[in-house]
């Protein structure tokens, strides 16, 4: 692991130090999120952040450097502080871009502010915070604290741990016919025709790409419902309490009520999204009320309709979305993809359309995989690792490590570990909707707190 804050340490890193020493894996959102709240709400504790990638901040969402690629949440609500909300529109001011509320701003813009976040440690008080590029290859918890080991070897001790290691990927076959949406497109002939499996905002993205390149062959993307995420529209959230909502309710139930509370909106002159924006608050904790059952309910039934009213798009790329589709060279098709194979470098389709027997065969040039984030927790080879050795467990649903209340990690024998936590996309099996910045910055800052006011341990 190599320490650019302090590059002669030696290969044991952190004791006899004072202060706490937190160890944060993964340099991304969620990562750079915790380490922020930390280093600001204790002058004493200490932090190292670990990740492979050059820059932090950037994780998955934010290292596209497309800048169409939006956020799909308005500046107004992307502060990395709850109890600072201005804090991005005037990071926005400072770097002299537009800072209006309402704007949905560049996601490589926002990985900027990500990175930037952490600059004044990472300049003025290096004994507080290192920044260290590497993997976490193992960690093991004992009485002195955590013992972490990486891909070069060294070992580092702390005094806490918390894990951000956001999405796993699943490693595609490297005879795949199919691209991730990760990686970059190829230029196309002008003849070309491309096929792009999903229709979520990661097709959205994919097409904006292929638009600004100035590709105009035919697009064609499948899901198994062909459903195009909602758009954002102005919303005023209706008013609702804890008393509203029926927690621990069947599935059935919870969306009944929703679409009740829909309607209302509607009659009162508003639209859906006030619904939903009400309820967004409470999603958490109506998530941990239900038992496994319902929630495997929710997945195989609910979960489709749910992504495309809660995780919507730009209203501007939305337009770019339907004007392409009205003029055909856009076209959203519903059917399972059964098999996609690359011969004499043309991509041959094989699917079922919706409510049909009858395969039918689609013919293109390049294959796109948009169809978002569908890695398992044990695509990463250290909660793979730390799932071997009982340190975690599965959650029943197998989405996910089986994480406390507070984030702390559930180890094999069902009791909560006092020194490993999670944050973000990681703990999503305990809160369901712990991906968008909004939920993982209240995340950081209740586990921020925790650390500080001593009570991990
Ligand atoms: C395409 C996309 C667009 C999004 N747009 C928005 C948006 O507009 N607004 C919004 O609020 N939210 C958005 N989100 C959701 C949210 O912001 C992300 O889920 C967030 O980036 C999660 O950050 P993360 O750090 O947990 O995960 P990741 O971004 O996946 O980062 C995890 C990091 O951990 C590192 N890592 C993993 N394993 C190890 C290890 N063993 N050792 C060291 N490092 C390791 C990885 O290299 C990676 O950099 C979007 C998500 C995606 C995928």
């Amino acid at each position: 692991m190599k320490d650019t804050a302090n590059p002669d340490a030696s290969s044991v890193q952190g004791q006899d130090r004072p202060g706490p020493h937190v160890l944060i894996v993964g340099g991304g959102a969620s990562g750079v999120l915790a380490a922020a709240h930390i280093l600001r709400g204790d002058p004493a504790v200490r932090v190292t952040l670990v990740e492979p990638r050059e820059r932090i901040g950037l994780g998955l969402a934010y290292s596209t450097p497309d800048r169409n690629h939006l956020l799909n949440v308005r500046a107004a609500n992307m502060s990395a502080f709850p109890d600072d909300p201005n804090h991005f529109l005037s990071w926005l001011a400072a770097q002299g871009l537009p800072s209006l509320p309402d704007r949905f701003v560049s996601r490589s813009v926002y990985g900027r502010y990500l990175a930037d976040l952490l600059s004044i440690w990472a300049s003025a008080r290096p004994a507080r915070f290192r920044r260290a590029h590497g993997i976490c290859t193992e960690l093991g918890e004992g009485p002195q604290g955590i013992v972490a080991q990486f891909d070069d070897g060294t070992v580092q001790l702390a005094d806490y741990a918390i894990l951000a290691t956001g999405h796993s990927l699943p490693v595609p076959p490297s005879d795949s016919a199919v691209l991730p949406a990760w990686d970059p497109i190829p230029d196309l002939a002008p003849d070309a025709s491309v096929l792009i499996l999903g229709t979520g905002l990661t097709m959205v993205d994919q097409v904006l790409t292929l638009l600004d390149a100035g590709f105009d062959g035919p697009i064609t993307a499948i899901s198994r419902r062909g459903l195009l995420p909602r758009a954002h529209r102005p919303s005023v959230p209706l008013k609702i309490g804890p008393q509203d909502i029926p927690f621990a309710a069947p599935v059935s139930t919870l969306c009944g009520w929703l679409r009740a509370l829909a309607r209302k909106a509607e009659q009162q002159g508003g639209t859906w999204r006030d619904a939903m924006d009400a309820v967004r608050p409470y999603v958490r904790r109506i998530w941990r009320s239900l038992p496994p059952v319902e929630r495997a309910r929710f997945l195989r039934h609910g979960q489709r309709w749910w992504d495309i009213h809660r995780h919507r798009m730009p209203p501007e790329s939305e337009a770019r979305i339907l004007a392409a589709m009205a003029d055909g060279h856009l076209t959203l098709m519903k059917g399972e993809v059964r098999e996609v194979v690359a011969t004499s470098g043309r991509i041959t389709a094989r699917y079922r359309p919706f409510r049909d027997s009858i395969e039918v065969v689609l013919k293109a040039t390049l294959a796109i995989d948009a169809r978002g984030l569908r890695g398992r927790p044990t695509d990463s080879p250290l909660l793979a690792r730390l799932l071997d050795k009982g340190i975690a467990r599965m959650d029943p649903l197998c989405i996910g490590l089986d994480i406390a209340q507070d984030g702390s990690v559930i180890r094999a024998d069902g009791t909560p570990s006092s020194r490993l936590s999670a944050i973000g996309p990681v703990s999503r099996a305990a809160f369901w909707e712990i991906t968008a910045v909004p939920d993982i910055r209240e995340q950081a800052a209740s586990l921020a707190e925790r650390i500080v006011m001593g009570r991990m341990a």
